[in-house]
């Protein structure tokens, strides 16, 4: 630091204040203390009034901090008001100090960083005691005490009588302050593929409490302080860090942090002028994984996404796509979310069962991030891929909790916390890839898909495309397959065995021609470049000809269903979808237009999954009541024939029709035992039936 006395850093910084920020201190002035109690300060200010002093202040900010306040008290002010408590805080720090959290060392101990990342987690804000007043019983005198963080510090002896008290805290004379603690972690879009992020807690005080809320990304500018682990006799010699928050400020969302060069642009137009670009897309994802020509699309039509509509009314209408696979054990799927998690410029890939307290959606919980008495505000996986891709693996396995709040997230894209007085909405604008395995762990192909999707109707309904993956015995696909996986893994061992072995008579063109096949089309950095050049810069609109196709063909799907008593195909949710996915489509080649053949590509996709899904396996007929609402017409049927033989057993039993009666009348009726328990099963969970008694039945 500068060898200049006290008084002449206060000087220095009056004189910048004068220089660079007479407004700013008058305005503070009218507003305080109740509307604005702080100064901000741009570093980047101090640096270029004195480079010197800026430095001084990244290596000493308590004391500057300290004497720049000073300033701010001494400072020259039209109307009588006095400064007393006013902060300065700064914010905006060179590159050079702003360090990634996981870089953070020993050496940065007691300086000025400032940290970029996520809030994962905030606790409720609370008054903290600074200064506790103690009153002596015996003769009144109030001692105070400085609190620093830590235990609660009591005085040794009474500053009047010399006793030793008792004591009693008075708070009105005692001084708080509003504190709150919050962790920042990491931003996925920061990350290399799998990367576990870090996080860093920071503690903020007074006029920056409250200002944030779990999913935001923000910039955090403090001091980094120690704070050891473990606590009485189990004191550990390692430290955590913390950071003693100066400013915290919220960060404009963007993809524009990547580095898009001029020549990446160039060769991103130059491939989306390409006549196969979307066959050189789907060739680019999870190369490793044979067949899926299909999920793949769409899993390149979600990563580009359709354009999020704000209507006039002020209501509006996600663009983001939701897809589920749901398929049979050690078909790849876990690989392909793995895959697409390395491309998504922003990307969370978890687990249903989740890793965190927070699960997917959100969660209020008191745990020791509050010291167990603040509650904390948790963010989860839907939260965190805020703009991005959630990539949830067995999302069947998801806690109930979760599942609630996912109607929520899913449609309107934010998630409402409201418990123990925090009442937050948190952001979810996310597209979810989830994948899932049917009830019984594999698919069994008697009986209709939709019953063996372990999740509930009004949920699958927000998928916009749902993929089923059964994995049956197939001569010609399982010989490619079988190729196309030894080839791979060959391929994996010559480069191994090259790298780690010296083997030369492996050449590089022997290994080139192997990997040849798994190698993507367009390598993973050029395609998220190209992924977040097309999200920025394009914002399709549908031609005359698009709007026909979508239109002719939901039409046609709903007059399949005009019968009086046939099955209704689809819902308008289908329509947003065929859209959403068409403006995806005209993404991929980076157009201002949807055009036909976009919506053509798409109703192809939408007409084989409805088709997986929804056919009714026993009429074979086309029945998206499957999809929409969980069950097919003839299930519907025979629930209402079910209720009614029910009802008519009851009417000759007192005490309720007895279940084993139900289940022979079933059989005589052609619905064999098993459908007829499970059926029954069904129409208890809707509340159409119930158990008076063991084994008795009566409908409501
Ligand atoms: P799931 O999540 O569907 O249960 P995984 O993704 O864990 O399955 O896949 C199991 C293994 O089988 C992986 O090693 C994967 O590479 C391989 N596999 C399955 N299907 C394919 C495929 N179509 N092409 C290449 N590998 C596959
Ligand atoms: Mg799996």
């Amino acid at each position: 630091m500068a060898q200049a006395g006290n008084t002449e850093l206060v000087d220095a910084f009056e004189q910048f204040f004068r220089n660079y920020y007479d407004n700013e201190i008058k305005q503070l002035a009218q507003q305080y203390p109740n509307e604005q109690r702080s100064l901000h300060v741009d570093w980047q200010d101090l640096y270029r009034y004195d480079p010197d002093l800026a430095d001084d202040f990244l290596n000493q900010p308590e004391q500057l901090q300290r004497y720049a306040e000073e300033a701010l008290r001494l400072y020259d002010l039209p109307i009588d008001v006095s400064l007393g408590q006013a902060h300065v805080r700064i914010r905006n720090l060179p590159e050079t100090e702003t360090p990634e959290i996981r870089e953070i060392r020993a050496r940065d101990m007691n300086s000025l960083v400032q940290v970029h990342g996520i809030v994962r987690k905030a606790t409720d804000v609370r008054p903290k005691i600074e200064e506790a007043a103690f009153e002596c019983q015996l003769c009144g005198t109030l001692s105070r005490v400085p609190q620093s963080s830590g235990d609660f510090q009591e005085p040794h002896e009474c500053q009047g009588c010399e006793r030793q008290g008792p004591f009693r805290v008075n708070f009105d004379q005692s001084e708080f302050v509003d504190s709150q603690k919050l962790r920042i972690q990491e931003s996925p879009e920061g990350l290399r593929g799998g990367e576990t992020p870090q996080a860093l807690d920071i503690h903020v005080e007074d006029d920056i409490t409250g200002e944030v809320t779990p999913g935001d990304h923000v910039s955090a500018t403090g001091v980094l302080r120690l704070e050891q682990q473990g606590d009485g006799q189990d004191k550990s010699p390692v430290f955590d860090f913390y950071m003693e928050g100066m400013s915290v400020d919220i960060d404009e969302e963007q993809f524009e942090d990547m580095d898009i060069t001029e020549e990446d642009k160039a060769e991103i137009v130059r491939l989306s002028s390409n006549d196969d670009i979307y066959e050189k897309m789907v060739a680019s994802i999870a190369p490793s994984i044979y067949g899926y020509d299909q999920e793949k699309l769409a899993m390149i039509l979600q990563l580009f996404s359709g354009v999020t509509k704000e209507l006039p009314d002020g209501s509006r209408i996600r663009g983001d796509l939701h897809m589920l696979l749901i398929g049979d054990p050690g078909t790849g799927k876990s690989q392909m979310l793995g895959y697409i998690q390395n491309i998504a410029p922003r990307s969370v890939y978890t687990s249903g069962k989740g890793s965190s307290s927070a699960g997917l959606t959100a969660a209020a919980v008191r745990d020791d991030f509050g010291d167990g008495q603040q509650w904390t505000l948790e963010a989860g996986a839907l939260v965190l891929a805020d703009q991005g891709i959630a990539a949830v693996d067995e999302l069947d396995k998801m806690r109930s909790e979760d599942r609630s709040a996912m109607h929520e997230a899913l449609e309107q894209q934010k998630i409402s916390v409201s418990k123990a007085g925090i009442n937050a909405t948190l952001k979810s604008r996310c597209s979810l890839l989830g994948a899932a395995n049917p009830k019984y762990g594999r698919f069994d192909h008697y009986e209709p898909i939709s019953e063996q999707i372990d999740l509930e109707p009004a949920l699958i309904s927000r998928f916009d495309l749902i993929f089923t993956v059964t994995d049956q015995p197939d001569e010609e696909k399982d010989k490619n397959l079988a190729e196309h996986i030894i080839t791979t893994n060959y391929a994996g061992e010559l480069t191994t065995q090259r790298e780690q072995m010296n083997q030369m008579e492996v050449t590089q063109d022997e290994i080139d021609e192997m990997t040849d096949q798994v190698d993507p089309e367009i390598d993973a950095e050029l395609l998220r470049k190209y992924i977040a050049y097309a999200k920025q810069n394009c914002h399709p609109r549908m031609t005359e000809a698009a709007r026909e196709a979508i239109r002719d063909f939901y039409v046609d799907l709903r007059s399949q269903g005009t019968d009086e008593d046939a099955a209704v195909p689809v819902t308008a949710r289908k329509l947003e979808a065929l859209v959403r996915l068409s403006e995806a489509s005209a993404r991929v080649r980076l157009s201002d237009t949807v055009e036909e053949h976009d919506a053509e590509r798409v109703i192809e996709i939408v007409r084989s999954c409805l088709q997986d899904i929804g056919v009714d396996p026993e009429t074979g007929e086309f029945d998206a009541d499957i999809v929409e609402a969980g069950t097919s017409k003839s299930q519907r049927d025979r629930i209402k024939n079910l209720k009614q033989l029910i009802s008519d057993i009851e009417e000759e039993y007192d005490e309720g029709a007895p279940v084993d009666i139900v289940l022979d009348r079933a059989q005589e009726v052609g619905m064999d035992n098993s459908k007829a328990e499970h059926e029954i099963e069904k129409l208890k969970q809707k509340g159409e039936v119930y158990e008076p008694s063991t084994d008795t039945l009566r409908t409501t």
